[in-house]
């Protein structure tokens, strides 16, 4: 059966098995897609995420391994990354998905006050006494919130690609709204291709075309996801320094790599923080590939 497409994590999502596409497994994978966002998305009222905010300030949440495991890493990655990436950024990115609904950049007081809300420190992780298998989250700061937007979809590629190795699957084009991962040899004498857009000119719609074996390429940028106000341009990634769209002069950031939770959360960090960021050094990492595009076009392409 040929690539399939459902709409996940609020956009979205394609998986191409090839000849190894049966209906049973396309089901498995939109089902293990599913089952993620059931569980991270915060606009899922019954997810585990939106149980830990609206339990923030009053009491801990029972949560799952999974969701224990995950927001254990996004912590840490908030650490490495000095919070330009970070999970319980959730006060200041809920307000201005607000923002970008009504078209209207939020009162500098709001915006003021939201910041005061994001201290990753106030995400409380413990596991029981009696039995280590059981796990809780706290947000101890009732204003804070989490929002893992900028994570999951890296992660749930992850997970797919465990799926597929597990049932054996030769290749695999996995997309989940941009989040792609290329899986498995295309053929014996061809690499995968992967097209990065031009953020600046839609007209010509690919900057550069990556080419690789296996793995993963996500790109965030400011020209998907905006609203304009004055003629100036509000995206949808945010600097917790400046409580606003972040100004790197970076119009994307684009990260190659074999883990695709990696290429998530350092697109988005490297999009806040700009080109010059050491994160890529302080992860530990081999074999990334960096492609900044900035404001005027111009491509960087830092490779480790
Ligand atoms: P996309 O979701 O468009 O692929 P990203 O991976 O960069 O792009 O994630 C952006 C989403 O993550 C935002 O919509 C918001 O929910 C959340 N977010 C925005 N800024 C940050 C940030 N600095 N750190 C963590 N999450 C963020
Ligand atoms: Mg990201």
């Amino acid at each position: 059966m040929a690539l399939q497409t459902e709409y996940v994590f609020g956009t979205v999502c394609s998986v191409d098995l090839f000849e190894d596409g049966t209906d049973e497994l396309y089901k498995d994978v939109f089902l293990r897609l599913n089952s993620i966002d059931d569980k991270f998305n915060i606009n899922k009222p019954y997810s585990e995420i939106s149980k830990i905010n609206s339990s923030a300030g009053q009491k801990k949440v029972q949560i799952s391994e999974e969701c224990f495991s995950l927001l254990s890493f996004s912590k840490k990655m908030a650490e490495l990354t000095d919070n330009s990436f970070n999970p319980v950024m959730g006060a200041l990115t809920f307000l201005w998905k607000d923002a970008s609904e009504n078209k209207k950049v939020p009162d500098v007081k709001k915006i003021e006050e939201a910041k005061n809300h994001c201290n990753p420190d106030s995400l409380v992780l413990t596991n029981s006494k009696a039995d280590d298998k059981i796990f809780y989250a706290e947000l101890i700061d009732k204003d804070a919130k989490l929002d893992l937007g900028a994570i999951v979809k890296g992660y749930a590629c992850d997970e797919l690609v465990k799926l597929l190795s597990e049932r054996k699957v030769k290749k695999a084009i996995i997309n989940l709204g941009g989040n792609i991962y290329v899986y498995g040899k295309k053929s014996q004498s061809e690499n995968w291709k992967v097209g990065i857009k031009n953020p600046i000119d839609n007209g010509s719609p690919v900057a550069k075309t990556v080419l690789l074996e296996s793995g993963s390429v996500v790109t965030s940028g400011d020209y998907e996801r905006f609203f304009e106000e004055d003629g100036k341009r509000f995206h949808h990634i945010i600097d917790g320094k400046t409580g606003m769209p972040s100004e790197s002069g970076l119009s994307s950031v684009s990260v190659i790599y074999s883990k695709s939770i990696i290429c998530d959360v350092l697109s988005t960090a490297l999009f806040v923080a700009g080109k010059d960021a050491d994160y890529v050094k302080r992860l530990n990492l081999d074999n990334v590939q960096v492609i900044f595009i900035d404001k005027s076009g111009q491509i960087i392409d830092k490779s480790k």
